[in-house]
């Protein structure tokens, strides 16, 4: 059934509000998705009613946010078909999890002449922490290359895949561009050499189903507030066999079983690396935004962004000296694109103007830049909330602006 978008939009507070004189359009979801009242509300009842430490106290008000909070990971578990909720580690989000995993399993299982592979289409959150961990422990990242498209080049990532192979960790789906991975394919053949998978599902959970077991990734990463929930939160998924052969991240409280000077032994999963109080009312309001999700069916959702994403491709295409970047045939709701004879940061700020919020530059993904040479792009990234009128008022001021030069 198709959904009620209107009533959907009710539901956030801050769309409903005047920039630059102009009603908001908020088209930077790939940054940030806005918040619907409930994942607001759930912050300040948490702290008018339930603010407690979570675990350890034997009073009532410990007990219901203990509840909530477990809750959520339960809520989570389900949202991407995790076995167990011992699977669940909360986070700060994704760029945490990738972190997490290269500290963790690098220390235990990478060696030096082993080889990681990662793609042309990496946010530097899955870069970076790669290349850290190669340069401590002698390892070698090696890249996939993409096609003129943003695709990846698979025939090149099979030839990159040796028994030196030890783990692929590689974006489901695209921030900068929205090119969805093929990524059982890619799993299959990564566990053929005996590769772990990670999966940074940064931008795909929000827009496609997600089911770690039938995809039988090893790591799973996402972010709360890429989802309708709260910043600064998200959560890594790991298989028990893997997180359970992996050391602990931090060291503290709340991830210990015993504490002696002589030796300490280390809490079961999921807490073993869940250190430390963790950020609770964010937990819990996170748990309202699955909710909210729930409601409205991952499938309506996806239904409703295919149909923003072809609607607004059409359209944009049509305008003179519109530029697309990345035209993968399976995309998530992001479109990239540049105006001949115009740098992306003034395009911004004239849509800004109008209104109209869209992210300019390299979206965190500079080397893809550099791979099709270019500084950055303009994206407009479009989220359950947003409308077709919406995408009429862009492709309008589009096309004023793209007349300035050509
Ligand atoms: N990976 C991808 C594909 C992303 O889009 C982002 C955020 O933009 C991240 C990783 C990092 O997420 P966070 O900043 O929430 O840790």
């Amino acid at each position: 059934m198709a959904l009620d978008i209107q009533k959907i939009r009710a539901q956030f507070p801050i769309l409903h509000q005047q920039v630059n004189g102009k009603p908001l359009i908020y088209f930077d979801n790939a940054a940030t998705t806005q918040k619907p009242q409930e994942v607001i509300d759930a912050l300040s009842n948490y702290y008018h009613m339930d603010n407690s430490n979570i675990h350890r106290g034997a009073h009532t008000l410990a007990d219901r946010a203990t509840r909530y909070y477990e809750s959520t990971r339960t809520l989570l578990k389900d949202f991407i078909n995790a076995k167990e909720e011992a699977e669940i580690i909360f986070t700060k989000g994704t760029t945490e999890g990738i972190n997490l995993v290269a500290t963790c399993f690098g220390k235990k299982f990478i060696e030096q002449g082993d080889e990681i592979i990662i793609s042309t289409l990496e946010h530097h959150s899955n870069i970076v922490p790669w290349q850290i961990l190669c340069e401590e422990k002698g390892a070698k990242l090696n890249i996939i290359p993409i096609n003129e498209e943003g695709e990846i080049d698979f025939e090149a990532f099979e030839n990159l895949l040796s028994s030196k192979t030890k783990l692929v960790s590689i974006v489901h789906a695209s921030n900068a561009l929205g090119t969805i991975n093929p990524v059982e394919k890619i799993i299959s053949k990564a566990h053929q050499v005996g590769a772990k998978i990670l999966l940074d599902g940064a931008q795909s959970s929000s827009h496609l189903e997600i089911d770690v077991q039938a995809l039988d990734c090893d790591f799973f990463v996402l972010s709360a507030h890429k989802l309708y929930g709260p910043t600064g939160l998200g959560a890594l998924y790991g298989k028990r066999e893997v997180l359970d052969a992996m050391p602990p991240y931090q060291g503290g409280g709340e991830m210990i079983k015993e504490v002696t000077f002589a030796k300490t032994t280390f809490n079961e999963l999921p807490f073993k690396f869940e250190a430390g109080t963790p950020n609770i009312a964010d937990v819990i309001a996170f748990g309202k935004a699955l909710e909210f999700i729930n409601d409205l069916g991952k499938k309506a959702i996806k239904a409703h962004e295919d149909e923003l994403l072809s609607y607004a491709s059409a359209e944009l295409s049509k305008i003179n000296g519109f530029i697309p970047v990345g035209t993968a045939k399976d995309k998530v709701s992001v479109i990239s694109f540049n105006i001949n004879g115009m740098h992306p940061f003034d395009v911004g700020m004239m849509l800004d103007a109008n209104g109209i919020a869209v992210r300019t530059g390299h979206h965190c993904t500079q080397p893809l830049m550099q791979r099709f040479g270019i500084e950055g792009t303009v994206r407009a990234s479009f989220a359950v909330y947003n409308t077709k009128s919406e995408i009429d008022t862009l492709v309008a001021s589009v096309a004023k602006i793209a007349k300035l030069k050509n």
